[in-house]
């Protein structure tokens, strides 16, 4: 990969809102800046749109869905759509270098995980690909009846029009979790990107232009959340949304569908364990441990961030972790081999150093990090932080920073450890390290999460589902769990005697 710091600058694209096929300024002429976190610089913008725009694109998924009776896209065959979708990733793989420095230059994260989640884009989209296929070879699945007189079978549909909302920190790839299997189903899309990371899904929006998806079929709204966000939410023509953000959005999102019985599923928050028993390799878990905590600048759903360690190694652990941690290249995250760039926005940034404090003032210890390194001037940096002597009450353990902060805990026994594991109203993903293999299928066994890692943290692949328990959400992306998410099940049930019913005496024998 060429270094993208010492290449030509790279000019954001002035894009406008893509609907029905078309680019469109928002219809109130609104405008988002597009902020450089790493330097705090403007360094394009993006359209504001708003509920009359939301509008705009709805009417035109609902016709684009209906249109010729669905033949060109709804009610299409899989192996039809699968070739549009194989197209898209063939367009994200030519341009991989160039989508992941706008990334990069968008949301902060080294680009050497932005060129990572561009692959797993294409990846996403080809796999998708191959289950829209398969979607053709299941259709009027014959189901089992108890009764000779009938015959079912199943048919599976596109639910509608859906809406996806989504977050910044993997912006173009949490696009895709929804995007590819939505568009594999046959579901017509209206993309909501986060307001401060929208860059790269307008990028995709002219990639679909070009492998020409019906006009309609796949439209992006860019803009903020209770102007765009909460409008398309709360549409009486949106079958369905799916939202990948906050616990807080994700409650009222699931209010507003509540007041017209619409479905959601809902990927949130997370505050996330890793335990680590004595018999651990304790080079290989400290590296999983950091990884777990600090890779995407920190900003994970699921990032480990609540370290459980075994009482008899903590010591020698924290030692090792503190002063590798303190190692990692923090800086440019246009600069390969960059492994720590500035997070997201200047709010996020003020926002976690006020975490640090509060831990600090409510006993924690600060190992490493707690502030933007000394030889970095301007940009949203925090050092990768380290707080240890961290107790279940204190809001570091319990709440979600989003941030490079990882906060440590020991234990005693593996019950113990399981007690404060599951001690949270998350259950995102748990992670537990130990050479010991019962003991790991005991743990996993006993976490409660959506997502458990064995001997590592946090290795995703789009095969896998993926989704939470408790306040982290419910329904599952990715996998054959992610298609079905914009599916509808439909019964097809025949009557197959050729004689009457008989419920009702015939009206000669009265
Ligand atoms: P957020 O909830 O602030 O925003 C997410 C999206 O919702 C954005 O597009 C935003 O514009 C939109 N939005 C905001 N208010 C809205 C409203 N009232 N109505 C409709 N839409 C609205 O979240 P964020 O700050 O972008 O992302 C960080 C959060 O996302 C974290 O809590 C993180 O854990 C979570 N997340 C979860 C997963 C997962 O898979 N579970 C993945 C990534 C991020």
């Amino acid at each position: 990969m060429a270094d993208a710091a010492a290449a030509a600058p790279i000019v954001v694209p002035q894009r406008q809102l893509f609907i029905d096929g078309n680019w469109r300024p928002p219809r109130k002429g609104a405008h988002i800046p597009v902020i450089n976190p790493a330097t705090e610089q403007i360094i394009g913008e993006i359209p504001g749109a708003t509920s009359e725009d939301v509008n705009d694109a709805v009417k035109a998924a609902k016709k684009a869905f209906l249109h010729n009776k669905g033949q060109h896209w709804s009610r299409a065959t899989g192996e039809a759509r699968g070739k549009y979708l194989r197209a898209i990733a063939d367009k994200v793989t030519e341009r991989k270098l160039w989508l992941a420095e706008l990334e990069t230059l968008d949301c902060g994260k080294p680009i050497d995980e932005a060129v990572w989640d561009m692959e797993d884009v294409a990846a996403c989209f080809e796999y998708y690909a191959g289950l829209a296929e398969k979607l053709d070879e299941i259709q009027y699945a014959p189901v089992e009846l108890p009764l000779q007189n009938y015959k079912s079978n199943i048919l599976k549909e596109p639910i509608g029009v859906v809406a996806l909302i989504t977050p910044w920190n993997y912006p173009l790839l949490m696009a895709t979790w929804k995007v590819a299997p939505a568009l594999a189903a046959g579901c017509a899309v209206i993309l909501k990107p986060s307001e401060l990371a929208s860059v790269t899904c307008l990028e995709l929006a002219s990639i679909i232009q070009e492998v020409g998806i019906p006009p309609g079929i796949f439209n992006v709204i860019t803009g903020f959340g209770p102007a765009a966000g909460a409008p398309l939410a709360a549409h009486e023509d949106v079958d369905k949304v799916a939202f990948t953000g906050s616990t807080k959005t994700g409650r009222s999102i699931m209010e507003m569908a509540a007041r017209i019985t619409k479905p959601v599923s809902l990927e949130l928050g997370g505050k996330s364990p890793l335990i680590v028993f004595d018999d651990a390799d304790i080079d290989t878990a400290v590296e999983w441990a950091m990884f777990g905590a600090f890779w995407t600048n920190g900003q994970i759903c699921a990032a480990t961030s609540r370290l459980l360690l075994q009482e008899n190694i903590a010591e020698k652990f924290l030692k090792k972790l503190a002063d590798w941690s303190a190692s990692i290249k923090i800086g440019n995250p246009l600069e390969k081999g960059c492994r720590l760039g500035p997070v997201v926005s200047e709010s996020q940034y003020t926002k976690i150093l006020k975490y640090i404090s509060t831990a600090q003032a409510e006993g924690a210890s600060l190992l490493c990090g707690g502030k933007r390194p000394d030889h970095l001037k301007k940009g949203y940096f925090v050092g990768a932080t380290v707080l240890s002597d961290v107790k279940p009450w204190m809001q570091i353990w319990k709440e979600e920073v989003f941030g490079p902060v990882l906060a440590v805990s020991t234990f005693k026994t593996e019950e113990e450890a399981l007690h404060l594991a599951n001690d949270s109203p998350y259950g995102l993903a748990g992670a537990v390290i130990s050479k010991d293999a019962d003991r790991c299928k005991r743990v996993s066994e006993g976490l409660q999460a959506g997502i458990v890692w064995i001997n590592c943290s946090q290795p995703t692949f789009c095969q896998t589902p993926w989704g939470g328990v408790k306040r982290s959400g419910f329904g599952r992306e990715l996998g054959e769990w992610g298609l079905e998410n914009y599916l509808s099940v439909k019964q097809l049930t025949r009557y197959i005697s050729n004689e009457p019913f008989g419920w009702y005496p015939p009206i000669s024998k009265l």
